[in-house]
């Protein structure tokens, strides 16, 4: 390993150990046994990245930019040790590339999508593990992704039927300006709604770098965190 990749695997085994560490306290704090599990999310960030955490013990990576992340899993060497996730609301034509390359896929939140999904997944001879999105912004916010609370069941019942496809759960993107933990709860209490019909969707996706806290104590099972593991992005610097 070089200098550089040496450097970067330091710094990346400290901003991973600080992560982790938050977790557990927060899990800590909230009363927490069971299982959370640690998505990093290395949208922008090169498939040597991904690797280093591999090496690192990580097991689950986020991407969410179909195009890019088709090219860079390609890239990654210790493929086999990860589950990767597809993060956010997906097209229903990038539908097929995804199912490909993707083990999960958090942000179904329509049923062309899952269709789209299914037939992906069918084609490749493989089974995906999906959640459903969910809005929690009052007023909807073009471009974040999500359905209505309201209409999560229905799409539920869609997705639990899909062949290729399992639902697992729900995902939602903390509201812009409100309380992070208040709409975590709510999309807690979504979740027990699904799950009175479909017991095996007990994946609750939520928090990110800035609100897992709030996420873990709203009993979030997947955190999807970029910048606290791997630096700021790329573009926003
Ligand atoms: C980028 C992204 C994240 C990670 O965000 P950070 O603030 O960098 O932790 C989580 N979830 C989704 C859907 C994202 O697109």
């Amino acid at each position: 390993m070089n200098e550089q990749a040496a450097d970067r695997r330091e710094e990346l085994a400290g901003a991973l150990a600080a992560v982790r560490e938050r977790v557990a306290r927060a899990m800590s704090a909230a009363g927490r046994t069971d299982e959370v599990t640690l998505i990093a999310v290395t949208k922008f960030f090169p498939a040597a990245d991904i690797d280093l955490l591999a090496e690192l013990g990580l097991r689950d990576i986020g991407e969410n930019k179909v195009q890019e992340a088709a090219v860079k899993v390609a890239e990654v060497h210790l493929r086999d040790r990860l589950r990767v996730h597809f993060i956010g609301q997906l097209q229903s034509n990038k539908a097929r590339s995804v199912s490909e390359w993707a083990d999960a896929v958090h942000g179904i939140d329509r049923e062309k999508v899952a269709r789209a999904l299914s037939r992906g997944a069918l084609e490749h001879g493989r089974i995906l593990d999906v959640l459903i999105q969910v809005s929690l912004d009052e007023i909807p916010v073009a471009g974040r992704g999500g359905i209505r609370p309201e209409e999560v069941s229905d799409l539920a019942d869609v997705v639990g039927q899909a062949e290729g496809l399992r639902l697992r759960g729900v995902m939602a993107v903390a509201p812009l300006g409100a309380d992070p933990r208040a709409a975590f709860e709510r999309l807690r209490t979504i979740s027990g709604q699904v799950r009175e019909q479909h017991p095996a969707a007990v994946w609750i996706s939520a928090g990110m770098s800035e609100d897992l806290e709030a996420a873990v104590s709203a009993g979030a099972t997947h955190l999807r965190v970029g910048s606290a593991i791997l630096g700021s992005r790329p573009s926003l610097r």
